[in-house]
């Protein structure tokens, strides 16, 4: 990889209000991560977009940690809505067909798959435990979609506990 291709997320163009950028910090997300979701999201198409507010949502692991943004394009790159971060894997070993499904459609469509996510039981993975879980994911490429909601509530309590043990 050459300099310039691992600096090409800085020239994404940040616009980000008072309270976003306050909510971000205190969840220790820098400015070049949100940054590398989006660049990466972008250059890769990898994201899920809703149906109803047309907004993008799309994350990015560098290491350990899970970032994940939700965005929409304006005029000089790329508005922030939101973005929180977790460590809990959701698990890829075994094929999606396992995964059990409820039938219930969600407002976000996988862009590369071009369908909608389906709450189906899917398996997260922690440290040594495993837990099946029901969440939004694509049938077609195994994007699963951790929501800010249980990633900033139940995982990271989760994830406190497993750290204690
Ligand atoms: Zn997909």
């Amino acid at each position: 990889m050459t300099d310039q291709e691992m600096n090409a997320h800085q020239q994404i163009g940040l616009l980000i209000s008072e309270d976003v950028e306050r909510l971000v910090a205190d969840r220790m997300i820098g400015r070049e991560d949100l940054q590398k979701v989006i660049y990466r999201a972008e250059s890769t198409a990898k994201k899920l977009i809703n149906l109803s507010t047309g907004r993008s949502l799309a994350y990015f692991r560098p290491k350990a940690v899970f970032y994940w943004v939700e965005y929409s394009q304006c005029d000089d790159g790329y508005q922030v809505h939101t973005a929180y971060s977790h460590r809990m894997v959701t698990k890829s070993s075994g094929s999606s067909k396992e995964w059990v499904k409820t039938g219930t459609e969600t407002d976000w469509l996988c862009n590369p798959c071009q369908r909608p996510l389906e709450v189906q039981t899917v398996r997260l993975q922690y440290m040594q435990s495993i837990f099946p879980i029901d969440l939004p994911a694509c049938s077609g490429c195994d994007f699963v979609l951790v929501a800010e909601d249980l990633a900033t509530g139940k995982m990271a309590e989760a994830e406190q506990a497993l750290e204690d043990k």
